[in-house]
């Protein structure tokens, strides 16, 4: 038995690397990208560290250029997902009880192999099966995720070491045990870390996972497990489901052992799971951790006092990187009308000067969105407005699903506040402004905070620092992470820990302590040393 205390100090974020032409990474990365392209992965499903092939399959397109098949997965039915909670089960008490730092060691393992030996790989998965460019690729599938692990470690340790007081004739400790039963972990398609750490924060903790992959991000997640495995995770410990959200929803919320939900997707389907628990809410052994970071309706919120240059850089940045399918991306935004005249002349050089296609093409800064549903659910929008009286398509506005699913930047100037596309998640590259009179500011703040159900990131943009500030207190709950004078998107691990509350989730923060104190039920000890024995209180003697 090792006896050494370790320490795990908070380590440094994983440097973002330039890809520049000639450069090591970009060569293995354009070699990597050829060898994917030109294969067809079989991917099964991985129960108990087997693979389980069941014949009924999906295909894995690329969505930039879907006749592109990348890879052909198996979807697990009943029976699997049944041998995928039975696998979670019986690998739990081994991983619980093993020395956290060996736990530790495995997932710095698996940080470094994603950090060296498998970036090309996981960033080439994530280009194409995603729709990311490079640059994209890289702060999420590679930086992000290996930040993950790094700073879990450290926040872990703090967590371990924190320790009630012991008093004269007793030793008083508390050991956090993980959750008694198995974790369901359901992962988005937009981020190849979140669907990492959705895992591993729990297993990292003591606990075993049944993770449901979301069906357009099956390649890169895929690649995941097999680094898992090489860094000699368990079997069973994490067991990796493709197939139907509500087939293998039902299935793993029906069994008693369910001990925790870690979920990162729509606000609709974290519902619906949410209501499946309550309804069940007896039949479980313990009270299941329903941990969800869902969706949002983000803002930028521009006070008179800003500088139109900037506001239009982070409207475009913020709205439009990724095709505006991050869960932080601007989608709506409040500009006073003294201003906007030169925010939305920035906004269109900026869409005019970009280009649009495959990732394989580095050139292009905006590439497609991830799916036909998601396409059609965006077009609808952007039809709805042209249509609309009381709005207007002032940058962008068209679509193209012949090759890939492309959708142009796309801005909808609105007169009326409460313009669908102002108050609901569309989840594409589509800012909708609301150009308010500059004396109306304190309605526009109002509106601001009451418009949209979610609270999940907001920026303020002025030169007027104590106006700002006002603004800022304002809008205290419009967002889990606020930002002045930057784009609301971005956020890195160890600097700005994520999440948002109202509909936008339960905010408990991925990448922190607040997040991993989730999986755990910790067991107060108290030990005395010398047992009294009598019992009378010392004034009856
Ligand atoms: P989604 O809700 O459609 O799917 C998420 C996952 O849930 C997928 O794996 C899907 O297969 C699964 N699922 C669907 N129905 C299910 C059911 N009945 N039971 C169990 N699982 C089910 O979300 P998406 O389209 O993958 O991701 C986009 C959404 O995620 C947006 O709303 C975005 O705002 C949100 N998001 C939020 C954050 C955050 O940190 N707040 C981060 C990323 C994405």
């Amino acid at each position: 038995m090792n006896n050494s205390i370790y320490s795990f100090p908070l380590p440094a974020n994983e440097p973002v690397k330039s890809y520049l032409k000639g450069s090591p990474e970009r060569e293995a990365l354009e070699a990597e990208l050829k060898r994917q392209k030109k294969t067809v992965v079989e991917i099964p499903l991985i129960i108990d560290g087997k693979e389980v092939r069941t014949g009924d399959m999906g295909e894995v397109v690329m969505p930039h250029d879907h006749g592109h098949v990348l890879a052909r997965y198996h979807k697990a039915g009943e029976k699997e997902v049944k041998m995928a909670i039975d696998a979670a089960l019986r690998a739990r008490k081994e991983w619980s009880e093993l020395d956290w730092t060996v736990r530790a060691t495995i997932m710095l393992k698996i940080a470094d192999l994603i950090a060296g030996k498998y970036r090309a790989l996981i960033n080439a998965s994530c280009m194409l099966g995603q729709s990311k460019n490079i640059y994209q690729a890289e702060i999420d599938a590679a930086c992000e995720t290996v930040d993950f692990f790094r700073y879990n470690v450290a926040f872990a340790s703090k967590i371990y070491s924190t320790q009630p007081k012991s008093a004269p004739g007793q030793i008083n400790s508390v050991e956090y045990r993980g959750l008694e039963g198995f974790v369901l972990a359901v992962s988005p398609f937009n981020f190849t870390s979140i669907a990492s750490n959705l895992n591993m924060s729990p297993v990292l903790m003591g606990n075993t996972t049944v993770w449901k992959t979301s069906t357009t991000a099956i390649l890169s997640n895929y690649y995941l497990m097999k680094i898992y495995e090489e860094a000699g995770l368990p079997a069973g410990v994490v067991n990796f489901l493709c197939g139907s959200g509500a087939l293998i929803g039902k299935h793993t919320l029906e069994s008693p052992d369910l001990a925790g939900i870690h979920f990162t997707g729509s606000s609709a389907t974290f519902n619906t799971l949410w209501r499946q628990v309550g309804e069940r809410i007896g039949q479980y052994k313990s009270y299941p951790r329903l941990v969800g970071e869902t969706g949002g309706k983000d803002f930028i919120f521009v006070h008179p006092s800003a500088n139109a240059e900037e506001v239009a850089n982070a409207a475009f940045c913020g709205a439009f990187e990724f095709q505006g399918q991050k869960c932080s991306a601007a989608s709506r935004m409040y500009a006073p009308k003294s201003l906007w005249n030169d925010i939305l002349e920035g906004i269109r050089r900026r869409a005019d000067e970009v280009s649009m296609g495959d990732v394989c093409d580095f050139d292009n800064f905006i590439n497609a969105v991830i799916d036909e549903t998601s396409f059609d659910n965006i077009s609808s929008y952007i039809e709805y407005a042209k249509a609309a009286p009381d709005a207007e398509i002032v940058v962008g506005g068209k679509c193209d699903k012949s090759k890939g699913y492309f959708v142009e930047p796309t801005v909808i100037q609105t007169s009326n506040p409460h313009f669908k596309s102002i108050e609901e998640e569309i989840f594409g590259p589509v800012l909708t402004v609301y150009v308010y009179e500059d004396a109306d500011l304190e309605d526009a703040i109002k509106l601001c905070d009451t418009t949209s159900p979610y609270g999940l990131t907001g920026a303020v943009f002025g030169r007027d620092r104590v106006a700002v500030q006002k603004v800022a207190d304002a809008l205290r709950y419009t967002a889990g992470n606020f930002y002045i004078n930057d784009k609301p998107t971005g956020a890195v691990v160890g600097m700005q820990p994520f999440g948002g509350s109202r509909a936008s989730g339960t905010n408990d923060k991925a990448g922190g302590e607040f997040n991993l104190i989730r999986w755990v039920i910790p067991r107060a000890i108290k030990e005395t040393l010398v047992s009294p024995t009598e019992y009378r209180y010392t004034y009856m003697k």
